[in-house]
């Protein structure tokens, strides 16, 4: 199988030495020839992984419901409704089915997404033609001058992270490096900016991700929020901050090695929601849930029942029972207004 993001990294590392293990993500994920998102769509039983919106209607339903209902609360203002890493757009297209039952939704909100890569983004269009969608590749773009509503499902876990181990030392970091010809994971000094995001207790010598990507996003989007607004992130991840090296590359559903993998696998790490939190200035209300309690709460027992379809039984188990993406899964609401976001009791 032709490599050619593994040999443009060889040659980028010989020439200009070991690069972060973020850098090496974002390449990974994002190089805009060879990245992983940018060449192909990864989802589904024949591809490399599912999400909760293709595992099932009802987790749509459920975020439709979420924002209908507080977009009502607010005063059904004229409004960003923003989603990052759309995938296929199947959960736009779920929440935008739930909300035309509400009159007005659709006349005041602009639809926006955040998506870097161009084959997602052909199917997006495709799925949402009968709406009124704006696309953009940065956040930057994205101004917050009105009333939002944000929205990202394992958009956070894409994101890059870095790694911090303890040393005799000192602090040391991960970094890609070549080794005859190929791709190794090696231990440098770590950078002390770096460094300075960990939280206060940090006695294991086992290894600490932090990431200045993900904090700054949740940063980006809060700005955003000032006005009025809310956002909405679903991730697999931990609600306290712990140690441990949860850096994942999958493939076909199977887990497979990292350096061997790069730009053909999917490469993620948990979600330190804690490490977010800490990131968010004291104006803003915010709450963290496992995803199975948080689709309860809003009821996902009762639409399950009312559809009377066995067909969506499955999918329901995966998304709620605790075994399964229930408690692995979080969710992590701040918001800025006077309403109170449903499913956080
Ligand atoms: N939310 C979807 C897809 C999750 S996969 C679902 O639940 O099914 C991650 C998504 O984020 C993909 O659409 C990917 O192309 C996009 N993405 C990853 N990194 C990105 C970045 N830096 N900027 C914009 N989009 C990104």
């Amino acid at each position: 199988m032709p490599e050619p993001l593994k040999q443009f990294l060889i040659q980028e590392i010989e020439k200009n030495g070991a690069i972060s293990l973020g850098a090496f993500m974002a390449h990974a994920l994002s190089h805009p020839l060879f990245g992983y998102y940018m060449t192909r769509d990864p989802f589904g039983v024949d591809g490399d992984f599912t999400t909760a919106p293709e595992i099932s209607q009802l987790f749509g339903e459920m975020i439709g419901a979420w924002v209908v209902d507080i977009w009502t609360q607010a005063g059904q203002p004229e409004f960003d409704l923003i989603e990052f890493g759309p995938g296929r757009g199947t959960l736009m297209l779920d929440i935008l089915r739930v909300a035309q039952a509400a009159p007005e939704f659709l006349d005041k909100a602009r639809i926006r997404l955040l998506e870097c890569s161009p084959v997602l983004r052909k199917i997006q269009e495709k799925v949402l033609q009968d709406f009124n969608v704006e696309w953009h590749n940065d956040l930057s773009t994205i101004s917050g001058d009105r009333f939002c509503l944000m929205l990202g499902n394992e958009f956070l876990d894409a994101l890059p992270i870095e790694q911090l181990k303890r040393s005799t030392e000192g602090w040391q970091q991960r970094f890609v490096d070549v080794k005859a010809g190929a791709l190794v994971f090696v231990w440098n000094a770590a950078d002390e900016e770096l460094v300075g995001m960990l939280p206060n207790k940090t006695e294991s010598l086992e290894i600490y991700e932090v990431s200045p990507a993900r904090c700054s996003f949740v940063q980006e989007c809060a700005a955003r929020v000032k006005n009025g607004g809310a956002a909405l992130f679903i991730d697999y991840g931990h609600i306290k901050s712990h140690h441990g090296d949860t850096l994942q590359a999958v493939q076909r559903h199977k887990f497979v090695n990292v350096l061997e993998t790069v730009g053909q696998a999917d490469l993620t790490a948990h979600v330190d929601f804690e490490a977010l939190l800490r990131r968010l200035d004291k104006v803003y209300l915010k709450s963290v849930i496992p995803q199975g309690k948080f689709l309860q709460n809003l009821g996902i027992d009762y639409r399950l029942n009312a559809l009377k379809s066995k067909d969506l039984v499955a999918g329901y188990k995966r998304l709620v029972r605790s075994d399964q993406m229930g408690d692995l899964f979080k969710v992590l609401c701040f918001y800025k207004g006077d309403f109170v976001p449903a499913g956080f009791d």
